[in-house]
């Protein structure tokens, strides 16, 4: 089956990005959002995006128009039903996504596979609110969309060989690399191991064994990572680091996967990273730039 019309539900940080690197391989694109202004706004951050690829000399104007023009946002859940693949990026919350997923299973063409950019819930739960559980697959883009080449595919239960090479074959068009999951499991493959190293590198602060500065240089130049595993963690977000490492922790029973409780503290405490200004670094965006402490 080759896929000609992509609908990618959800406008915002994800499914904008989504939306823009599937336009940027030629596929037609239906963007789809609870409001308009949302759908809207989806498009106005791709816009964004592209206008800064012109200024970086990667793209003129006719193929930013030509990207654009394939986009159509909307809130009309009828023209997404003769899309041949469904990427669903709305919040992480399962009954929504359930409730979604029947909905699409109910109306979308026999044929349609339907995709979840879920990072953390479960693909069979998810496929389970429908009857074609083998057309459903997982497949996690990174944030940001534009930027990071990686895709994960992720088989659910009974994700069937041809799902997932219809996927594959898209995320080869767009440009992407893919990695394949046999079998979900959380994290993946790229969470599993980067949340439990940043947890590590949070272990050996709050023991006191050194310095943030000291902990984020040893490992950009002892083991080549392009930036600090407390600078990293202040990026992502210590509140969204503290629920995926819980939810291996419960999915686990394994202590291995238990937060070191300065985390929990600083995440009481509104230190949530960047986004709030402090984490294990302060910010300071008042200087035209920015500045960390
Ligand atoms: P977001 O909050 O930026 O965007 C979600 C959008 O979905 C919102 O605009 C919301 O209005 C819309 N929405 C909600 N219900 C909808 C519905 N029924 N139909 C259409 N749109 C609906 O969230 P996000 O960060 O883009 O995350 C989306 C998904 O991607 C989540 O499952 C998340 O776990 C996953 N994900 C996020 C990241 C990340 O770094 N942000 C990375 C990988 C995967």
């Amino acid at each position: 089956m080759e896929i000609k019309k992509v609908a990618v539900l959800g406008a915002g940080v994800m499914g904008a990005g989504i939306a823009q690197v599937a336009a940027q391989g030629g596929y037609s694109v239906i963007l789809r959002d609870l409001q308009i202004s949302l759908a809207q706004e989806g498009l106005k951050t791709i816009e964004k995006n592209l206008e800064k690829m012109i200024a970086e000399g990667f793209i003129d104007f006719k193929v930013k128009n030509d990207i654009i023009n394939r986009i159509t946002p909307t809130t009309d859940l009828a023209q997404i039903y003769d899309a041949d693949l469904v990427i669903e990026a709305v919040v992480e919350n399962i009954a929504v996504k359930k409730q979604i997923f029947a909905e699409l299973d109910n109306r979308c063409k026999e044929h349609t596979i339907l995709a979840t950019n879920t990072s953390s819930l479960s693909i069979t739960e998810i496929a389970s609110a429908t009857k074609r559980p083998e057309k459903v697959v997982g497949m996690h883009f990174f944030n940001p969309v534009s930027a990071i080449k990686l895709v994960e595919i992720v088989k659910g239960m009974e994700t069937d060989e041809r799902t997932v090479e219809i996927a594959s074959q898209f995320v080869e068009k767009i440009g992407k690399e893919k990695v394949v999951i046999n079998r979900e499991s959380p994290g993946f493959i790229v969470n599993r191991i980067l949340i439990p190293y940043i947890n590590e590198a949070i272990f050996i602060y709050g023991e006191g064994l050194a310095e943030k500065e000291e902990i984020d240089l040893a490992m950009k130049l002892g083991a080549g990572m392009p930036i600090g595993p407390l600078e990293l963690a202040d990026i992502i977000g210590l509140d969204t680091l503290y629920s995926v490492i819980i939810s291996f922790y419960n999915e686990f029973r394994d202590t291995k996967y238990r937060p070191h409780p300065l985390l929990a503290t600083m995440v009481r405490a509104g230190y949530l990273g960047k986004k709030s200004g402090r984490g294990f670094y302060v910010y300071n965006f008042n200087t035209g730039g920015e500045t960390k402490k």
